[in-house]
């Protein structure tokens, strides 16, 4: 499998491990604001293959407790599930990062014990959601089949949303907040510009309004915390 990114270490993506990060190519969302719009296509150059990652991995044994698979959209990968039984026969732990838009394969993630943490986003309300992931047209139902299968899961995982200031508004979190009802975590990520972002005109929300949504959203799901201020 073809690796685009490695960071070798982070106290951040993966809560309570020191850990490493994958990027996977490829993604089936086009979010105007994504930090990581050049691995979208799945055409960017790899930095190393399975076999190097996993050579790096057994060098940080004892070092390392996890490894954070992010993208794109890790989903998409069909050999996913070979290289997290490689990791986890390791020793190590596993997150995955998920648009959301892939029941299946998360159920089968779930079903076998591949993944000891799942982050999922929510990119906005429903009626937003379409032109939030850039796209013509999106159905709706695997995102709400894949919120339900985290929900029901006796795993750890998050909701998250990148919050951008053009596109969300407290009617929004009002909604999302409904959407997922009694969640175990909700995180509110205010938008960062980049040079990687695709477009421009995107700006974090203000730190008021962020406390807001924060303050909307922690009805419904009581875990809701501000990430990255
Ligand atoms: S789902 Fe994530 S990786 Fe895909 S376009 Fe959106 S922000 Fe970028």
């Amino acid at each position: 499998m073809k690796i685009h990114g490695l960071q070798k270490m982070t106290l951040l993506d993966f809560p309570g491990k020191v850990a490493c990060t994958v990027f996977l190519g490829g993604c089936d969302f086009r979010c105007p604001f994504c930090h990581n719009a050049g691995l979208l296509d799945g055409t960017a150059p790899a930095v190393m293959d399975d076999e190097a990652l996993l050579r790096f991995l057994k060098g940080r044994q004892g070092l390392l407790d996890g490894v954070a698979i992010t993208g794109g959209e890790p989903l998409l990968r069909r050999d996913l599930p070979v290289l997290l039984r490689a990791i986890r026969a390791l020793g190590f732990a596993v997150k995955v990062d998920t648009n959301g838009n892939h029941p299946a394969v998360l159920e089968g993630l779930l079903r076998e014990g591949l993944v000891d943490y799942v982050a999922m986003d929510i990119k906005n309300s429903p009626e937003k959601y379409t032109l939030t992931v850039g796209l013509e047209a999106l159905d709706l139902a695997p995102i709400r089949e894949s919120i339900q299968l985290l929900m029901d899961s006796p795993i750890p995982y998050e909701f998250r949303t990148t919050v951008v200031d053009e596109l969300h508004t407290a009617q929004d979190f009002e909604a999302i907040g409904r959407w997922i009802t009694g969640a175990k975590a909700y995180f509110l990520q205010p938008f960062t510009d980049r040079d990687s972002v695709p477009f421009d005109g995107f700006h974090a929300p203000s730190r008021e309004n962020l406390e807001k949504y924060a303050s909307i959203a922690s009805v419904y799901v009581p875990y809701t915390t501000i990430r990255g201020l």
